[in-house]
C-alpha cells in the first residue's frame, strides 16, 4: 500500500509552508506558477477546503489531481 500519490520533492532547504507559514519538514508539493509550498497537511487541506487548488494562484498544483483521483 502505498501512499506516494503525490509528487513530493524532499526539502533540502529552509522552505515555509504556505498554508501554514510554518516551515516545511520532509517533503512537500511546490506550485509550478506561484512557487508556493505545501507539506502533506496543508495539501490534505487544500484538497477539502479549497478544491485542492494553490491559496497563491489559485491555480491547481502538481500532484494533487493525482491525490485527488487516487480514492
Ligand atoms: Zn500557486
Amino acid at each position: 500500500m502505498t501512499t506516494k500519490s503525490i509528487a513530493f520533492k524532499p526539502a533540502n532547504e529552509s522552505v515555509l509552508d504556505a498554508f501554514t507559514g510554518g516551515p516545511l519538514a520532509g517533503e512537500f508539493v511546490r506550485c509550478t506558477k506561484c512557487q508556493c509550498c505545501y507539506g502533506a497537511e496543508s495539501v490534505a487541506a487544500l484538497n477539502e477546503h479549497n478544491q485542492g487548488l494553490c491559496m497563491g494562484c489559485n491555480g491547481p498544483l502538481p500532484g494533487i489531481e493525482k491525490a485527488t483521483t487516487q480514492y
